[in-house]
């Protein structure tokens, strides 16, 4: 039999117990016959301790002392669980990123896989053993540093890893089973979603669906890797992630034309109130945001005021991001000439996703009626061909989500979600 890669979040490898549950499940794969490459997270929240200890010793850490720091947790949970799986009476060999032949670019904390030379890995299973893997880390190929490849990185490892090594599958375990038709931390009747398209998953990865990192799923849509999101903490079936033309939808969701509805928390809009309405002035704004390397999403500029020839321009970008943009927006005032800047950080982004709205009409009027039947009063709307997202007040989120989810009857009557951890990954 072919090999299997399986992830492991922090939740799954939170403590000793938890290790030595993840070893056996590892065990049980190889003794089915597979060859078995692990690849780990950090345990529970080591790596946010770690960030808050390096924020103790140095307001603004260097990055690359950052990444040589946050990978150590990583390392932590390799060396532990291979010793766990040595003491059920198997071999298992733990490796670096580096080790594993994970090379990247050179931008820490955000690096980019360039290649994948597994050769190490290779030899472990030739020679019978279960390799392990520290997620979320490379080797740069230029300055040879250690880099890590952004927050929820394990996923991308995996895939990455599973696409070099050609492995059959490559199972994503994590804390809930797998993929619902909302979060079940916020709707409790959610729907377990057994298949599902890379392109929907994509969508709702990047509306802040926190299942799967998003870079993980482009790499497995360009390598055709099958990824099965499942739970540690039970057998259940979990949900296969495939290309659109495999995915056989649910029977009893026959009629169903969305397939999730997603919510974000992590961003802000900032309105440049009173933009003269003139050829090049949004060319300008948006140039400054993308020098400062701000990634921006949703945009609305409105017709300019008849009376004065000034437009509003609103866009909303991640939190983490709003202080750069604000000074680098205030260094345009005079050559814009615009009046003023608003940041509102008080906001949310709930989406619905689903690739059966290109071919089914009324869906905005649903989702909009059902927002509006709820009080919750829409500030930006984007769309995409099978999406639909709004910006609302970050305090009716949930509302939004719940009116969404009830909407488009994603409900199901028995309660099919158990949420087993804590943090989500
Ligand atoms: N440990 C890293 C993080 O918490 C990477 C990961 O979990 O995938 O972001
Ligand atoms: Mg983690």
């Amino acid at each position: 039999m072919g090999i299997v890669v399986q992830k492991y979040g922090g939740s799954s490898v939170a403590d000793a117990t938890s290790v030595k549950r993840v070893a056996q499940r590892i065990v049980a794969t190889k003794k089915a016959g597979h060859d078995v490459v692990v690849v780990v997270s950090a345990m529970g929240d080591t790596t946010d301790d770690l960030i808050d200890l390096a924020n103790e010793v140095s307001p603004l850490p260097p990055a690359r002392e950052l990444d040589m720091l946050l990978t150590a947790g990583e390392r932590i949970s390799m060396a532990v669980l291979a010793m766990a799986i040595g003491n059920l009476g198997a071999q298992a060999r733990s490796f670096t990123g580096s080790q594993a032949g994970v090379i990247t670019d050179a931008e820490h904390g955000r690096a980019k896989i360039i290649d994948v030379t597994p050769g190490r890995i290779e030899v472990a299973l030739a020679e019978g053993s279960i390799a392990i893997v520290a997620g979320f880390q490379g080797v740069s190929q230029t300055t040879k540093d250690i880099t890590t490849l952004g927050r929820g990185g394990s996923d991308t490892t995996a895939v990455a890893l599973a696409a070099a090594l050609k492995a059959d599958v490559c199972e994503i375990y994590t804390d809930v089973d797998g993929i619902f038709t909302a979060d079940p931390r916020i709707v409790h009747d959610a729907r377990h979603v057994p298949q599902i398209s890379y392109e929907e998953t994509l969508e709702m990865a990047a509306n802040g669906a926190k299942i799967l990192h998003l870079r993980c799923v482009e790499y497995a849509r360009r390598n055709d890797i099958p990824i099965h999101v499942r739970s540690s903490f039970s057998d259940r079936p979990g949900t296969w992630v495939l290309p659109a033309d495999q995915v056989t939808k649910d029977p009893t969701m026959e009629a169903a034309i969305i397939s999730g509805v997603a919510h974000d928390r992590s961003e802000a809009k900032i309105t440049v109130v009173g933009v003269p309405d003139k050829v090049g002035y949004a060319a300008a704004i948006l140039r400054a945001l993308g020098d400062a390397q701000i990634n921006i999403d949703m945009i609305v500029q409105n017709v300019s005021a008849a009376a004065t020839a000034l437009t509003d321009i609103s866009f909303t970008l991640p939190r983490a991001d709003g202080q750069t943009a604000m000074t680098a927006l205030a260094r345009l005032k005079d050559e814009v000439g615009f009046e003023r800047l608003q940041y509102d950080d008080g906001v949310g982004k709930v989406s619905i996703v689903g690739a059966g709205m290109r071919s089914a009409p009324g869906i905005t009027a649903t989702f909009f009626q059902a927002l509006a039947d709820a009080g919750v009063n829409i500030a930006m709307i984007s769309t995409s061909e099978i999406r639909i997202s709004v910006v609302v007040a970050e305090n009716q989120v949930e509302q939004a989500v719940r009116a969404a989810h009830e909407a488009f009857d994603l409900g199901t009557d028995e309660v099919e979600a158990v949420v087993y951890g804590g943090t989500g990954r």
